[in-house]
């Protein structure tokens, strides 16, 4: 699924599931965000915490997708769900699947272009990007920055805002806890443990880095190797 300003309710039918700072000169607060400038460059906190994945482990059954809309939005829709799962049955193994997670990244291209300061890196949410969906205004420049595809920013259709990962910070739909420190649901819920949480991100916000090794002991119980 690429830029998803044209998604749809889920198709059940299609097993295509639609799925640094060195240097820093001075440090400035901002509507709750927190800069970093060097140079002529805008620099954001880190966030406290990414999500990876395991791409050999992935099934592509799409529980990650369901339960990421049901928590934040209470209803099922792979296309509100802000994972993506892609599968290519064209393909060989492991590059049939293709699991799309917020890098959270560094210089948050999305965070940065959004005019309004609605999609944000908040002190007070140890700088996860998330978005303040009274705040946007659905201008779409944070899907269209994203530097990665599919975007890891949705549209979403129904309330004309753009969404994306927040680890599971602001989610009615859930009991416990989410965000860092606490429960993200596509992690707890993957059947085959394809997915994890780090508190130390990557060097570089690129998807190859976000993606790890997850196999361990049980994994080879089944028959299946644990290494790369
Ligand atoms: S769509 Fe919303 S969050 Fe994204 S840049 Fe526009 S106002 Fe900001
Ligand atoms: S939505 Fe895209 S640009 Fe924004 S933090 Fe996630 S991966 Fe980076």
């Amino acid at each position: 699924m690429s830029m998803n300003k044209n998604s749809s309710e889920m198709d059940t039918g299609r097993r295509h599931f639609l799925a640094a700072m060195g240097g820093v000169g001075m440090l400035i607060g901002f509507s709750g965000t927190a800069y970093a400038i060097r140079d002529d460059k805008v620099y954001i906190k880190s966030s406290g915490g990414a999500l990876v994945v395991d791409l050999k482990k992935c099934m592509g059954c799409g529980t990650c997708m369901t339960t990421c809309s049901l928590v934040h939005h209470g209803k099922a829709s792979l296309s509100l769900s802000c994972i993506q799962i892609e599968q290519d049955v064209f393909k060989p193994f492991p590059q049939d699947i293709q699991m799309s997670t917020c890098l959270q990244c560094h210089d948050a291209p999305c965070v940065t272009a959004c005019p309004v300061n609605a999609n944000k890196a908040s002190e007070d949410f140890d700088f996860v990007r998330d978005i303040d969906p009274d705040k946007c205004i659905g201008c779409m420049q944070c899907i269209e920055a994203c530097p990665h595809t599919p975007s890891r920013v949705q549209w979403n259709p129904t309330t004309r805002c753009a969404q994306k990962c927040d680890l599971c910070l602001n989610t009615p739909y859930m009991e416990e806890q989410g965000g860092i420190g606490g429960v993200q649901a596509c992690r707890r819920v993957c059947p085959v443990g394809a997915i994890a949480f780090i508190t130390e991100l990557p060097e570089q916000s690129l998807p190859q880095n976000y993606v790890v090794n997850l196999r361990n002991e049980n994994w080879a119980k089944s028959g299946k190797t644990i290494e790369d």
